[in-house]
């Protein structure tokens, strides 16, 4: 059989994902709503932080050439955090000052609350600071017009706190693609409703949904078209309304009833990738937007988003691919020859340990897993210790 490699139906994905992302758009979050999301542009500090100088400490500001050892000064007045009257501190003084607060003009240090003994208006110090000590100084985080995030930064939760610290409001960031996700088969029923024989539970959907969002997407809908092929295109009508990108499990293999390759087939190319599981594929389109259609098995839909649409769905919303790292087997491992396979596994601190058969249908085995390990197509047979490509999962 006629196999296309996996990096060329890769490339084909890629290639037409590239093209959703030449439209790549913005939009604007307030900072709140956007963990996760990735910059579409640098932003740049608005204000000078700190904004004035203030005290790193609760303690009391000072001029150090003021002082003559432990000899008391008096206290001529105490600053709070929020007290916005500018003060001066008189010469030969101190002044009581909280964390925070601006220091008074003439004061050059704090000395921290411990280090004194405050009796009747006066203030005694148990150590002398040197200048500047415990003193924060403004534009020493950040001057006014210097950058806070730089473009295509995925922001976490310490670049939103810089940009609220910088007064920052609203980002601009790159606008996440729509996913529809339909899937096929007349066996499947939802979660919640009793199994009559021959029916197994529909699964697919949910797990593309949450690996779409896993990878920056918003999925759009969700649902089960059957295996009739009506009831499919009315699906995909449905689907393609705002959607960016429909994908769909099951329906394109061999079988007498395969309603998405019947529905798609001229539309778009479908066939035999060189991979197990996953090896049944097809990408078309369905009214002028992209249908990536993936084998039905569970744990072929696993594999062929990780492997052959991820990182193409995650560069649209700006989010870095994910890269595959390498392993050493905890024990031997039989492969089939002409397909690369890849297999479920987790990692230890002793290798990598594969996990389950190469069954494609066991999807409650594959959740024990976090990586996929890939194999060789011309590799058939793989010693304990041997290094292999793994893939982390999404
Ligand atoms: P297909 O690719 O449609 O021939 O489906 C291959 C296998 O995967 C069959 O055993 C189906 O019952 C199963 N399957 C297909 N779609 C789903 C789904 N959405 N959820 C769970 N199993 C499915
Ligand atoms: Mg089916």
């Amino acid at each position: 059989m006629n196999r296309r490699p996996i990096a060329d139906h890769r490339a084909a994905v890629a290639a037409v994902l590239d093209a959703l992302g030449a439209r790549r758009e913005a939009e604007t979050l307030p900072v709140g709503a956007a963990l996760g999301r990735v910059t579409a542009r640098d932003v740049t500090a608005p204000v000078t932080l700190p904004p004035f100088a203030n005290s790193a400490m609760d303690g009391f500001a000072v001029r150090v050439a003021d002082l003559d050892g432990t000899a008391s000064v008096q206290v001529a007045g105490r600053i709070f955090a929020g007290d916005v009257q500018r003060r001066t501190l008189p010469p030969g003084a101190a002044m009581a000052i909280m964390t925070g607060a601006p220091l008074p003009d003439g004061a050059d240090a704090v000395i921290q609350v411990e280090h004194s003994v405050e009796q009747d208006g006066r203030v005694r110090f148990d150590r002398l600071p040197s200048a500047g000590e415990f003193v924060r100084s403004p534009g020493e985080d950040v001057s006014s017009g210097e950058p806070v995030v730089t473009e295509n930064t995925v922001l976490a939760a310490r670049h939103l706190g810089a940009l609220a610290a910088c007064g920052v409001g609203e980002v601009d960031v790159v606008r996440r693609p729509v996913v529809a996700v339909i899937s096929t088969g007349s066996e499947l029923v939802p979660p919640g409703t009793p199994l009559q024989p021959g029916q197994i539970y529909e699964s697919n959907a949910v797990t593309l949904a949450a690996l779409c969002r896993a990878n920056g997407a918003v999925v759009g809908s969700a649902g089960c078209a059957g295996d009739e092929p009506g009831a499919l295109a009315t699906a995909l009508d449905r689907a393609v309304d705002g959607a960016d990108l429909v994908l769909t499990s099951g329906g394109i293999s061999m079988g007498e009833r395969e309603p998405v390759r019947q529905t798609l087939a001229g539309t778009g190319e479908f066939g035999p990738v060189a991979m197990q599981p996953g090896g049944p594929q097809g990408i078309a389109e369905w009214k002028g937007v992209p249908v990536c259609c993936f084998p039905g098995n569970p744990v072929s839909v696993l594999v062929s988003f990780e492997v052959l649409l991820r990182d193409s769905l995650r560069a649209l919303s700006g989010l870095p691919p994910i890269p595959t790292e390498r392993g050493r087997l905890t024990a031997p491992l039989t492969s089939v020859p002409g397909k690369t396979q890849f297999r479920r596994g987790y990692r230890t601190s002793g290798g990598v340990v594969a996990h389950g058969g190469p069954g494609s249908h066991l999807a409650v085995t594959a959740a024990a897993a976090d990586v996929l390990i890939e194999i060789d197509a011309e590799v058939t047979e793989l010693p304990a210790g041997a290094e292999v490509t793994l893939w982390p999962m999404s």
